[in-house]
């Protein structure tokens, strides 16, 4: 998912509308938008859909006035796949004691089946079925006096992966859970504004300019053009998840310090130093696996070229949750460019194989063009586990990798020669110059390692094995 904020400028609700259509490629499914002015109170718009269709017309952004807001794009994680309602879609928002908040959540609550239970045994009336609502019904048991401090509370009994976005009628709070897995960035905009966001790629579209990451653990409380900041959780080695680098951020991003695209780009170069093959063509799988592929041609020599051309009007595969949409989604959104493939040998670069559903579609179709062998070379190493953070990775039994071996998925893929960049080849592109640290690995990357920094307790529960 995608959260935006926005304090202390003339209309929030435009900033964030155009700042959650920055982030859009973390979440497409739905998307949210409240604000609070003096004079209207609180004022929500939930809608299924892009936010270009939404959050565009003047209908919708006039009921949402005022100097303060939040946002959210929805991409729904394990458990709710393709049945969302409306009342999933975030922010939520709670009434309160001392006045209203609302929260927008980037992530996913690990202990949140154990929480609700509880919740729910004292009392608690729940509205939706998102994990995230757990923490509003911990804020509204909190004792303490004012709102961040509720916050405060409900999040140390939160496990997981969280990036909040959250509002008051004056303060905007941004929070990042102890272990820093999701982004979460502050910009300023004119004297008095901030903004906060997923990434740095949404402060560009409305020219604010980059602070800082708020740090893993961290709390900031923006009102009146400050910022304060706490540390209120017990402090853990910082654990950011390396499939941002891979493929979740956008390439146009910085993330700690680092260009999402220069990483990517730096991981083809890896990948041709790793896994070099003979051919006359290196191609993308596009988007996701464009700036690797552009790596390692530079890397190997081999020229670049646009062998499969992709559909600029079709969202990401991936993320249509259901499965049959997403079958048809391949060749609704891509097609080979014939004319260049035709007897080529091909190098096949893409992000990651997940089902490998949609590498084996590209395969056929670059076969049917006439290619003479395909060579595909993968950006991240074999996705064995599931990601109970926020990323929608299916269920072990359905990912590729977890049952098969790399020359096992080469031959059902079909293709002459598979490989996929090593975890130390993963980590040097992304600036660990020695590689994975097997004793403390800088990143999270559960889901090729199966070392999961957080214990994903609900689902231990319901059976998953380490
Ligand atoms: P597959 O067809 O192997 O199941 O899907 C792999 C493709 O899905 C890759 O091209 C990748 O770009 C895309 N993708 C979209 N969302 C995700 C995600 O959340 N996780 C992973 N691993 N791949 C994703
Ligand atoms: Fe990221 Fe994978 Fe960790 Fe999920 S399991 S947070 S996708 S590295
Ligand atoms: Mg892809």
């Amino acid at each position: 998912c995608g959260v935006f904020g926005a304090v202390g400028v003339a209309d929030a609700a435009s900033f964030i509308a155009l700042g959650l259509h920055a982030l859009q490629h973390r979440g497409q499914e739905a998307g949210g938008i409240v604000t609070y002015d003096t004079e209207a109170g609180f004022q929500s718009a939930r809608r299924f859909g892009y936010v270009r269709d939404n959050f565009t017309s003047q209908k919708v952004m006039e009921t949402l006035p005022g100097p303060i807001g939040i946002g959210h794009v929805r991409y729904s994680t394990a458990g709710s796949k393709g049945n969302t309602a409306i009342r999933d879609v975030q922010p939520f928002f709670g009434e309160f004691a001392m006045g209203g908040a609302a929260i927008a959540h980037n992530g996913n609550i690990t202990n949140a089946v154990a929480l609700r239970r509880e919740l729910i045994e004292r009392g608690s009336i729940f509205q939706s079925s998102s994990d995230s609502e757990c923490i509003i019904h911990l804020m509204a048991r909190s004792l303490q006096r004012n709102i961040p401090e509720r916050m405060k509370d409900a999040l140390r009994r939160v496990e997981g992966a969280f990036s909040v976005v959250a509002m008051t009628r004056t303060k905007l709070i941004g929070v990042r859970d102890p272990r820093g897995v999701r982004p979460l960035v502050l910009g300023k905009v004119g004297d008095k504004g901030y903004v906060l966001s997923s990434e740095t790629c949404a402060l560009d579209i409305i020219g604010a300019e980059f602070v800082r990451e708020i740090e893993p653990g961290e709390m900031v409380v923006i009102s009146d053009g400050k910022v304060q900041s706490s540390k209120p959780f017990e402090p853990k080695p910082s654990r950011f998840c390396i499939f941002e680098h891979v493929y979740f951020s956008r390439p146009d991003s910085i993330l700690e310090g680092r260009s999402v695209y220069e990483t990517r780009r730096q991981i083809g170069v890896e990948l041709a130093i790793e896994a070099p093959v003979e051919a006359d063509l290196v191609c993308p799988v596009p988007d996701s696996g464009t700036p690797a592929a552009i790596g390692y041609a530079f890397q190997s020599g081999i020229p670049y070229g646009m062998g499969i051309i992709r559909n600029q009007y079709m969202g990401r595969t991936f993320i249509e949750p259901s499965e049959q949409i997403r079958n048809m989604g391949v060749r609704l959104k891509l097609n080979v460019n014939r004319a260049l493939i035709r007897d080529k040998r091909i190098i096949l670069v893409d992000d990651s194989v997940v089902r490998g559903t949609t590498s084996q579609k590209i395969k056929d179709m670059l076969l049917d063009a006439g290619a003479a062998e395909v060579h595909f070379r993968i950006a991240s190493p074999p996705t064995m586990w599931p990601c109970f953070y926020g990323v929608d990775t299916p269920d072990r039994d359905k990912l590729l990798a977890a049952y098969m071996s790399v020359e096992q998925m080469r031959v059902h893929l079909g293709v002459d020669s598979l490989q996929f960049i090593s975890l130390d080849g993963l980590y040097r592109a992304a600036g660990v110059a020695e590689g994975r640290d097997a004793n403390a690995p800088r990143y999270c990357d559960a889901c090729f390692s199966g070392e999961y920094p957080v214990v994903p307790s609900d689902m231990i529960d319901k059976g998953f094995k380490l």
